[in-house]
């Protein structure tokens, strides 16, 4: 039983990234939503950078965090600063210059600053398990069944080739599963992300090393946040 192996300040710990994750996930609505513009902030992580320990460890998630996202965040504020995009909130960034060359710095950066936002609330303590009944229903209208989603979505992130994202996506009322390279965001295709794993080897590569499917598979048994993917059903 859980009760034996864990001790009560890890139930208690557990019990407040809990709290911190509801939080977490409307700071990152926020951050993703209507209404902010740049200079954009870095949004706290939903958690402690150990919580998501052993499956991601508090070394990856410290560097991910602190110095990967943190620098899409500044060079997009960079790159923005006095310009007309300096206005926009940050999913209009990403829409408005997909596809064009003279703007991909801009677009790679506003869409790495988005996606992992996103990503650190798809993410929880004692993840994985059963999706609430409302995106399950939804999930097994599309799929046939939860345990055939979670293994297209192992299958899009093991099998994307180099840097790139797979993602559960509301695409025009039914549910799919995608992978884009590097920093490509399904908001630019109008498909409604759900929630999404990083496979970029900086996501996994101290911990698990070129073990890529080692990485998604236990973030997808033990971290998955489906409450999150409900939330972002609506
Ligand atoms: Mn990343």
């Amino acid at each position: 039983m859980e009760s034996s192996i864990f001790s009560r300040r890890e139930v208690l710990m557990a019990a407040a990234s809990t709290t911190m994750a509801a939080a977490g996930a409307a700071r990152a609505a926020d951050v993703l939503g209507a209404g902010a513009a740049a200079p954009f902030t870095l949004p706290p992580l939903p958690y402690a950078d150990s919580a998501l320990a052993p499956v991601i460890s508090a070394n990856t998630l410290g560097f991910h965090y602190g110095k990967h996202h943190k620098a899409y965040v500044d060079n997009l504020n960079k790159a923005v600063a006095g310009t007309p995009l300096a206005d926009l909130e940050l999913s209009k960034i990403i829409t408005s210059t997909y596809g064009k060359p003279e703007q991909t710095g801009i677009y790679n950066n506003a869409a790495q600053a988005w996606n992992h936002a996103f990503y650190w609330s798809s993410m929880k303590p004692n993840g994985g398990g059963e999706p609430p009944a409302a995106l399950k229903q939804k999930i097994e209208a599309s799929f046939g069944s939860v345990d055939a989603c979670r293994k297209e979505l192992a299958t899009a992130a093991t099998t994307q080739f180099g840097s790139g994202w797979a993602w559960l996506v509301n695409d025009g009322g039914k549910l799919a599963v995608v992978k884009t390279a590097n920093a490509d965001n399904p908001i630019v295709k109008n498909q409604k992300p759900l929630l999404t794993i990083d496979v970029w080897e900086h996501a996994y590569y101290l911990d698990y090393q070129n073990l890529r499917a080692n990485y998604v598979n236990a973030v997808l048994d033990k971290l998955i946040n489906w409450g999150f993917a409900a939330d972002n059903l609506g």
